[in-house]
């Protein structure tokens, strides 16, 4: 596959020439025509796995790959298309924004920042807000501002006792910034990426008991997602979240949800904490919050939030004028109980439809989950395959998707209608019977 690349071939510089070791491999683009798989394999990192169709437009729950397939999208992105592909008031509000200013930098007041970072002040717990890009730069904000809190709060601990030890569990998820990665509970994502920052612990999930033992003065912050959503779609117990919040209240450490799967009425209410009846210290929230569209808060209280002083922590595209008026235009519309009933009813549709396909098929162990957010844990002869049935949902016309190996994932856009949740269902049916005859 020694080929010289047009780039090195016109290259009058022959100092450079010697110096560059690698051949490059990189064809011409028209080799594979543009934009296939081949082609993807020869121009990106090989870092992911993608499904064999190609998607290439979208409407509602509705997605067409580029033979003009058509199939119902069970997945909304990885649960961040919450108001479906292509909505109408997102596309007018994203073009309206583009053409006004659509980036200023945090030098600069921004409005549409100002107003959604009052939305969802108005709408939770938080008194502050700081916008990031993804759900991983969410989390690292949250991290650094709880051990900075910590510092300003209790920087004269002897060191035997600093106030440094975040907890986190078994199987969580929270990014892969190497700090959030290796607070998850998935030691896969972070070895081999070593040295890995100090000071964390993780602890079985939905264990009050473990908890009880392992915080103490020395504990920061505990983080955990209300459910589990890349773990497995598992919903934490609600007297084992009390208990967290009673731990961290006695032994002055901040507790921290993150909310970037759960939130933004996916589970059926705005956030997730506020269905528990316990509040953090610190959420976080993004997949669902643009729609889509890359964006992240962090909310917090006016006293945590001091601690971020000036120069402390930023971001260059964070809470751009274009991401957040998109994100007020999704908040305008899911943020209302009407839709959030909604959420509630179709959930309970899906629920049921699933419980109905696993009392003729048997494929599941269990059915778990809250509004649109649900995970089959796959028994019998689907056990770990889920990835095998994903591909034949995709030939009945269906996009879903897995939580690691042994859970089907679905969660589809929040505005998904009921039919197209029985007609998603019959296709999966179908292709779990597929299996069985296989
Ligand atoms: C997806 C996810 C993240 C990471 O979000 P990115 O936008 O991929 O950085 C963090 N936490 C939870 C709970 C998630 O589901």
């Amino acid at each position: 596959m020694a080929r010289t690349t047009r780039k090195l071939s016109t290259d009058k510089n022959p100092t450079r020439k010697k110096r560059s070791v690698h051949t490059k491999t990189t064809p011409n683009k028209s080799e594979f025509g543009s934009g296939t798989r081949a082609h993807y394999e020869q121009v990106m990192t090989p870092n992911y796995a993608p499904m064999p169709i190609i998607p290439v437009r979208g409407k509602g729950s509705i997605v067409w790959d580029e033979d003009g397939k058509r199939y119902l999208d069970f997945a909304a992105g990885i649960a961040t298309n919450s108001l479906g592909h292509a909505h109408p008031l997102l596309c007018k509000t994203i073009t309206a924004q583009a053409k006004k200013i659509w980036h200023v930098s945090n030098l600069f007041v921004n409005v549409p920042a100002v107003e959604l970072a009052q939305r969802l002040c108005d709408m939770t717990f938080a008194e502050r807000v700081f916008f990031a890009n993804s759900g991983s730069e969410a989390n690292e904000a949250a991290l650094k501002l709880a051990r900075r809190y910590a510092f300003d709060q209790f920087g004269e601990n002897p060191a035997e006792n600093r106030k440094e030890s975040i907890i986190a569990f078994d199987n969580s998820f929270h990014g892969r910034t190497f700090f959030t990665v290796c607070v998850g509970g998935q030691p896969k994502y972070s070895d081999g990426f070593g040295p890995k920052p100090h000071g964390i612990v993780h602890l079985p999930f939905n264990n009050s008991e473990a908890l009880e033992k392992a915080v103490d003065q020395s504990t920061c912050a505990v983080i955990l997602e209300p459910i589990q959503g890349e773990g497995g779609v598992v919903p934490a117990n609600k007297e084992f979240v009390r208990t967290a919040r009673e731990l961290c209240d006695y032994h002055r450490a901040l507790l921290i949800f993150d909310e970037v799967q759960t939130g933004v009425g996916r589970s059926g209410c705005l956030y997730q904490y506020q269905k528990l009846g316990i509040t953090p210290d610190i959420l976080t929230t993004a997949k669902g919050l643009g729609g889509g569209f890359p964006i992240s808060a962090m909310l917090t209280t006016e006293a945590i939030a001091n601690s971020l002083s000036v120069g402390s922590h930023g971001s260059t595209l964070g809470g751009n004028p274009l991401a957040c008026a998109v994100a007020n235009q999704v908040l305008e519309i899911i943020g209302n109980q009407k839709m959030l009933d909604a959420v509630t009813a179709r959930g309970m549709q899906l629920k049921q439809g699933l419980e109905a396909i696993n009392q003729r098929s048997h494929a599941f162990s269990a059915i778990r989950g809250e509004g649109l957010l649900l995970g089959c844990e796959l028994q019998g002869l689907w056990q770990h395959r889920a990835r095998d049935i994903l591909r034949d949902c995709l030939k009945h016309g269906l996009v879903m998707l897995m939580a690691g190996t042994n859970v089907l994932r679905l969660a589809p856009a929040l505005t998904i209608s009921a039919a197209e949740i029985t007609q998603g269902l019959a296709a999966l049916e179908a292709a779990l019977g597929e299996m069985e005859s296989e």
